[in-house]
């Protein structure tokens, strides 16, 4: 029995003064296997893969972030391109639309985000980020049958059936733990078992008790507690069902 971590960012500043190698062992002894880092830009997707080749249970998805598509260079679709092609790449990720912070133009965004779709090509899984922008995201994945997995999802959970029609998947992290997240915990009571994943987030939304520290991926066993007792279901179940779902969706197993 072993979980897997279904979103992290390994690459992120916060982690540079710590060492990988101990905040992977001591995920392991928490019984994290396997970890999926997301790349935000063509750079970080590098970094990503740089991981992924370094430590067995890391794997990567290379994408561009929303907040990054202000940025992003005419030529990055292809060099991304390349990165799917090697065999630790699970998804193009991670990847949408965010108004609600509107770091890049709207228009940049979309711009990039059909990019990132043309490129998954309805074959490899995509990670997508959404915030403010779910309605939108839904009618454009709807134009690009494919695999989809929405990654720490606030929208309106009028939408959530829409999202599962088209066959999506949802992660769930530990901002279901704090006090006003009542939204993702009936999003989380709503999507059946068979659609869920859990994943960490890391660096950030840390269960509580250690929500405003920088999250570590250890503390996903925190939060799959957390899930469970949501759920009326035991630690083991969880654990069991989100794998399997994960290990389906992202690693082919049967
Ligand atoms: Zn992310």
């Amino acid at each position: 029995m072993y979980l897997v971590d279904t979103h992290i960012h390994l690459t992120d500043s916060k982690y540079r003064e710590l060492s990988l190698e101990s905040l992977l062992f001591k995920a392991k002894e928490e019984g994290v296997k396997k970890l999926i880092t997301l790349g935000v830009d063509l750079k970080d997707s590098l970094a990503a893969l740089e991981l992924a080749e370094k430590y067995e249970d890391v794997f990567f998805c290379a994408g561009i972030h929303p907040h990054e598509a202000d940025k992003a260079k005419t030529n990055d679709t292809a060099e991304l391109a390349k990165l799917l092609q090697h065999p630790k790449c699970v998804a193009v990720g991670e990847v949408g639309l965010d108004f609600y912070y509107e770091f890049s133009k709207p228009d940049e965004q979309r711009k990039v985000f059909s990019k990132m779709l043309e490129l998954a090509n309805g074959k490899k899984p995509v990670v997508l980020h959404t915030r403010a922008a779910e309605k939108e995201v839904l009618e454009i994945i709807k134009e690009f049958p494919g695999k989809y997995h929405c990654h720490s999802y606030t929208g309106d959970v009028g939408l959530v059936d829409d999202y599962l029609r088209l066959g999506a998947f949802f992660s769930f992290n530990g901002m279901m733990s704090f006090k006003g997240a009542q939204n993702v915990r009936d999003i989380a009571k709503k999507v059946p078992l068979e659609r869920i994943f859990v994943e960490s987030d890391g660096p950030y939304l840390a269960p509580v008790p250690y929500r405003g520290k920088t999250n570590l991926p250890e503390y996903l066993k925190t939060t799959v507690e957390f899930l469970s007792e949501l759920l009326g279901m035991s630690y083991t179940e969880v654990v069991t069902i989100t794998t399997n779902n994960a290990e389906r969706f992202y690693f082919g197993a049967i």
